[in-house]
């Protein structure tokens, strides 16, 4: 495992995954320079985390690209964006270049099974239901990358102690665009979904098209790829496969080969010829909320069964009752003593999301929060929020709130909403008045459509105090009074 011997190794940003890289760089036996733009952080060398403290050294502050000149290989973690401190200049100087997720690949045994997905929603969700679905079949599955652990994670362990190979099957990876800014070249996967695509992000990628051809990456390192499967009639997404098109063939989301769902019937079938896979899955025992999750969950069934390792589709639907998605993605808080239903979506980050949780509560009157930080879109004239106005329609009210709250509430209603809507303040504010709002037999949505860090530190962060606001009746009640 110490194929980087003598050889520096200098990792660019230093959250959770350039962390796992330096760990992994050091495993290999490389010396390390940690590059982080945050003062504050601690330098890896003191951090009692790692090990060979002598081979680590860390700069903290100003980015300077001079410094990463006197390295071998330079691994960019997916929060930087290449386009700062000149680091694309670098990709054609000659200097070795990588993804976290390619310096981890590389060193991951061919005997572990890559299935990856990306897409603008839904990553993390189909991620999770795969990561379920290998385990009910007792498959043994690392699930990480974007969401939970960094796959250098698991290419540490296997460096320290390769018998993890034995075990670990499967390596179900969430891959972001933000990971595939840099192409990647060993990075291959058995199975490779790009889920959907809808804008966001773009105040780092620019345009949409940029944002397709990051995701599409993910479709230029299939010579291994068993099933490559992307959304059906996506005009960005044909226009960007183009380049990649040749050397696999592709099943679709919502048609054939691929997958099709019939949402009343709550049947999928499942039909890929050129890899044997024919088969009909019953989602009528899905527990997750929303029919986008039957999608999430027939997606998340045909791909592992493309991964070609010995997995019956009947055990397969068995699984399909055990799918939990993370928390935060239209997760059931708690119902009320006043019979008020409460929901936390506070994962829907932009307004697509928003979009597939609003139509979850189709035929369900709900108070529906919105609000946040808006997004930057693609067209500078408008926020987007006015395609939930139709399915806003018959609920019981919207209530905006956060810094674009205002800017929300306006276009909502120079968009003619006809349900009540309610400028709040913050969130805190926004559930005050949800709760005095909602009926008995109501849902309270909370599907803000905006990132969360005008109040919050992340999602998360939004969607606890959301659920510790919804639960803690009495203090809500007092504060009303
Ligand atoms: P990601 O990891 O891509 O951000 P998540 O699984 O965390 O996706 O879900 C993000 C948000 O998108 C949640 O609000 C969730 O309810 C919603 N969502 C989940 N699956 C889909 C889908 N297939 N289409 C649209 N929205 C979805």
């Amino acid at each position: 495992g110490q194929d980087l011997k003598g050889r520096s190794v200098a990792v660019v940003g230093l959250g959770k995954s350039g962390r796992a890289a330096a760990w992994l760089a050091l495993a290999r036996g490389a010396s390390v320079l940690a590059i982080d733009r945050d003062k504050k952080l601690c330098p890896l060398e003191h951090d009692p985390a790692f090990e060979n403290h002598d081979e680590i050294r860390t700069i903290l502050g100003k980015i300077d690209i001079e410094q990463l000149h006197s390295a071998d290989t330079i691994v960019v973690s997916p929060g930087v964006p290449l386009d700062n401190y000149g680091l694309r200049s670098l990709l054609q100087s000659g200097v070795q270049v990588m993804s976290e997720l390619d310096f981890a690949a590389k060193v991951l045994p061919n005997s572990i099974k890559i299935l990856a997905v990306t897409g603008t929603n839904g990553k993390s969700t189909v991620a999770t239901f795969a990561g379920q679905i290998l385990n009910h079949c007792g498959v043994e599955a690392f699930v990480g990358g974007n969401l939970g652990n960094p796959l250098s994670e698991l290419a540490y362990q296997y460096i320290k102690m390769p018998s993890v190979e034995s075990e670990i099957k499967v390596a179900v990876v969430e891959v972001s665009s933000y990971q595939m800014e840099i192409p990647c070249e060993h990075f291959h996967p058995s199975v490779s979904i790009i889920l959907n695509l809808t804008p966001d992000h773009l105040e780092r990628h620019g345009t949409m098209r940029n944002y397709a051809a990051c995701k599409c990456r993910l479709l230029s390192h299939m010579n291994n790829t068993r099933l490559g499967l992307i959304p059906f009639g996506n005009q960005l997404l044909n226009e960007a496969i183009m380049d990649y098109v040749d050397d696999f063939s592709l099943a679709w989301i919502g048609s054939f080969p691929g997958v099709k769902i019939n949402t009343e019937a709550k049947i999928a079938s499942l039909n890929v010829p050129d890899i044997g896979v024919n088969s009909l899955l019953d989602l009528g025992k899905l527990k997750a909320i929303g029919t986008h999750n039957y999608q999430n969950a027939a997606v998340a069934a045909l791909s592992v069964l493309g991964l070609d390792i010995r997995i019956d589709p009947e055990s397969i639907n068995l699984a399909i009752e055990t799918l939990m998605p993370p928390p935060h993605r239209m997760q059931l808080v708690h119902e009320d003593s006043r019979g008020v239903t409460w929901v936390d979506d506070s994962k829907a980050t932009n307004v697509e999301a928003t979009l597939a949780g609003l139509m979850s509560m189709k035929g369900r009157k709900s108070v529906v929060l919105l609000g946040g930080l808006a997004k930057v879109k693609d067209s500078q004239d408008s926020d987007g929020f006015e395609v939930l106005v139709e399915l806003l329609k018959d609920h019981r009210c919207v209530i905006t709130f956060g810094s674009s709250g205002k800017q929300i509430y306006q276009t909502l209603s120079a968009s003619g909403l006809s349900t009540p809507c309610i400028q709040a303040s913050g969130l805190k504010d926004a559930v005050r008045l949800a709760r005095e709002m909602a009926k008995h037999g109501d849902t309270v949505l909370l599907s803000p459509g905006c990132a969360s860090f005008d109040e919050f530190n992340n999602f998360e962060h939004r969607g606890d105090v959301f659920k510790e606001l919804a639960i803690s009746l009495k203090s809500s009640i007092e504060s009303i009074g």
